[in-house]
């Protein structure tokens, strides 16, 4: 953890803080409430604390509040793409999603990402920084300030790879989970990764109740090789059995991600295949049909393909849904809105250039 940002402390640790500097756990109390129930901009609005606590406060601590640069309205769904600037002048990423069961926020836990999965607009400038707890939470703390509607679900789905980030993940789903924070259960918080073992692992000792979904994308080590660099590292049957024991170690079924590309894994012996592996775990199975990105040369499938790839799947009695698009008509693939802001940063002249 970055030291002295306050918003990424734990309960626990900020009241050791605040109990160090003479001040009480009540103190304590009032301050991670002001933070995490209250979402206050910065330590000036915490009006029932003492000015010069606040000001001690204030020359001691980073206080993350992030800054909205952008967003953008589905006029289809009311899905919103929303593009933050952090305290150190990077962007970054999150769209909130309105479903029947309540609202859904997806967030970035890196700034970019060096995974580089072929056909995924997150990682094409690479891993800038890995984002703190704080600034993670905050993407969540400013949607809700932003629409005034209380955020029900969290997916880690954005920009990044959250096992590469793993201590700032962590304290992140403590801190989001926090019955003194937003509460919001471990049951409805998904972490998605592309398969790093060893990670999946330690995640299934910590005694959590997440989601874990994982993208497979290929049922194949050589296919899946071709579509993530990662699949070098770890074989699919590693990450399997990975799966296997956080299944066996909290009881949570996991989800198996399968981007559908044209041509490439959408046949039906690759249905049959992936069924083979998602059956003995009980894995619900997400299909999400490859958004095309500008800069990759991937391609959907016809709707007809993917309607067969779905029901090859359930004859074999596998639980599958094709994810539904969400926000179609603005910036769709994840990353793509960064992506488009970063490219036009670049291209703006540097001098004289008009300022709009
Ligand atoms: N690093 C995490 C989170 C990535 S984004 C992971 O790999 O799981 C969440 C999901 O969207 C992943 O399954 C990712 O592979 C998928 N994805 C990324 N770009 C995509 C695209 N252009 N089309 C379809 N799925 C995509």
């Amino acid at each position: 953890m970055e030291d002295r940002d306050i918003k990424s402390l734990t309960r626990e640790e900020l009241r050791k803080e605040l109990l160090d500097r003479g001040e009480k756990a009540f103190r304590a109390d009032q301050i991670y409430g002001w933070m995490h129930q209250r979402l206050a901009g910065g330590f000036e609005e915490m009006t029932n604390i003492s000015k010069s606590l606040r000001e001690a406060l204030g020359s001691e601590y980073d206080y993350t509040n992030l800054e909205i640069v952008e967003v953008q309205r589905s006029k289809l769904d009311g899905t919103c793409k929303y593009l933050f600037r952090l305290a150190d002048g990077n962007v970054i990423e999150s769209v909130l999603m309105r479903y029947h069961h309540g609202n859904s926020v997806c967030i970035s836990s890196q700034a970019g990402c060096r995974m580089g999965c072929r056909f995924c607009a997150s990682t094409i400038g690479g891993l800038v920084r890995n984002l703190k707890a704080s600034e993670m939470l905050d993407q969540i703390y400013q949607i809700q300030k932003d629409t005034g509607e209380r955020v029900s679900n969290v997916v880690v789905m954005g920009t990044g790879e959250p096992l590469d980030n793993y201590e700032n993940l962590l304290r992140f789903i403590r801190i989001l989970s926090d019955e003194h924070g937003l509460h919001i259960s471990q049951r409805n918080i998904t972490v998605s990764t592309c398969g790093i073992v060893p990670r999946i692992r330690e995640l299934a000792d910590e005694d959590l109740s997440i989601t874990l979904a994982l993208s497979l994308h290929a049922a194949e080590q050589e296919k899946r090789e071709e579509l993530m660099p990662i699949a070098r590292k770890y074989s699919l049957p590693e990450v399997l059995d990975a799966c296997a024991y956080y299944f066996e170690k909290t009881g949570r079924r996991l989800t198996f991600e399968y981007s559908l590309v044209g041509r490439v894994n959408d046949h039906p012996e690759d249905a049959e295949r992936l069924a083979a592996l998602a059956r003995p775990l009980h894995s619900h199975i997400n299909l999400i049909p490859v958004n095309p990105v500008t800069e990759r040369k991937y391609v959907q499938p016809d709707k007809k393909v993917i309607g067969n790839f779905k029901k090859e799947l359930e004859k074999y009695g596998i639980n599958v849904t094709i994810r539904r698009e969400m926000g179609r008509d603005i910036d769709g693939a994840c990353g793509q809105l960064r992506r488009r802001y970063l490219d036009e940063e670049h291209a703006k002249p540097k001098k004289g250039g008009d300022e709009c």
